[in-house]
């Protein structure tokens, strides 16, 4: 091994990492509405990774370890769920109960409340699987034609998706996420997604159970909306108060840490968060967790990828 390779390796152990998770699946086959998912078998691959070079830890104990400006353990990682989708309560927690790794589930509240899907999963898998006309609604420039072509339509409904997420405001989000499904029909809605499955939030009653068994909750918003400077009051006030009280409500859990929903801050954030009474502010910067670190911003790597690419990420961000 030359001396350049041994200090890279010595690197690749040197800092602590949050990795971030989405859905976990007994399979993965669609590159459009699977991307923000592993399948089981990868999942399995991760742990086994993750049990012989790091060592899993409670997402409190780094929190506590960057109030006191102690540096975090160089092997320690923190597992994290975005979303609080069904089978991360089911395929995700039996996996990592199995494993014996602590976890934290990032819940967007209100998605668990109503039983709803996060706005972006529902508006791509009913503009993608079930929307029948030749033209969509677009949020500003009336109908647009529905491209005919799988790959053309996603694109399309990617424009948007992006276009809501980074521009609009969040009443004009929450009018045109309401128009569609009020156009499509409600109930007709709510059972493609249940047929479908892999886009259902998880029920309180499962996140409770793991919630008793030592899974730490965490949240992700109220609508997750992202917390841009288009955000107006009454919704920053939704997606960072509203969503603390009503977790800790169903759940009887105190909910120290953030997640910011798609990653998305403005400068005035981090005061919010910290307002609000959380303890720690968790980002989608890929960065490592150092004695540096503000805990109101702590950055996660993506761990929806395959092992090589994981190990790549904990390697070279070293
Ligand atoms: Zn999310």
């Amino acid at each position: 091994m030359s001396a350049r390779v041994r200090t890279l390796a010595r690197r690749a152990s040197s800092a602590a990492y949050v990795l971030a998770y989405h859905a976990v699946q007994h399979r993965v086959s669609d590159p459009v509405l699977d991307r923000y998912a592993l399948d089981i078998s990868t999942f399995r691959q991760h742990l086994r990774f993750l049990k012989k070079r790091r060592k899993p830890i409670r997402l409190s104990e780094l929190i506590d370890a960057l109030s006191d400006r102690r540096a975090p353990d160089p092997r320690w990682c923190v597992l994290t769920f975005d979303d609080a989708l069904q089978s991360q309560t089911t395929i995700a927690a039996e996996e990592l109960a199995g494993a014996g790794f602590p976890w934290a589930l990032a819940i967007p509240a209100g998605s668990i409340e109503s039983r709803q899907p996060v706005w972006t999963y529902a508006l791509r898998l009913l503009l993608l699987e079930h929307w029948q006309g030749p033209t969509i609604p677009h949020p500003t420039s009336g109908d647009v034609v529905m491209p005919t072509g799988r790959s053309e339509r996603a694109q399309a409904i990617d424009a948007i998706v992006r276009w809501l997420r980074d521009t609009a405001s969040g009443e004009q989000r929450a009018r045109y996420v309401d128009g569609l499904r009020a156009t499509f029909g409600a109930a007709r809605f709510d059972d493609c997604v249940a047929a479908d499955g892999r886009f259902m939030p998880a029920q309180w009653s499962a996140i409770r159970a793991l919630a008793a068994g030592g899974v730490e909750l965490l949240a992700h918003g109220f609508d997750h909306y992202p917390l841009n400077a288009n955000l107006e009051p009454q919704f920053r006030h939704r997606e960072t108060v509203d969503s603390k009280a009503l977790i800790e409500q169903r759940t009887g859990v105190n909910v120290a840490g953030f997640v910011l929903p798609n990653g998305i801050s403005d400068a005035k954030v981090r005061s919010e968060i910290q307002q609000a009474g959380y303890a720690a502010c968790l980002t989608s910067q890929a960065m490592a967790v150092t004695g540096e670190t503000d805990r109101f911003s702590i950055g996660r790597l993506d761990a929806d990828c395959p092992l090589e690419i994981l190990r790549l990420q904990l390697f070279w961000r070293g």
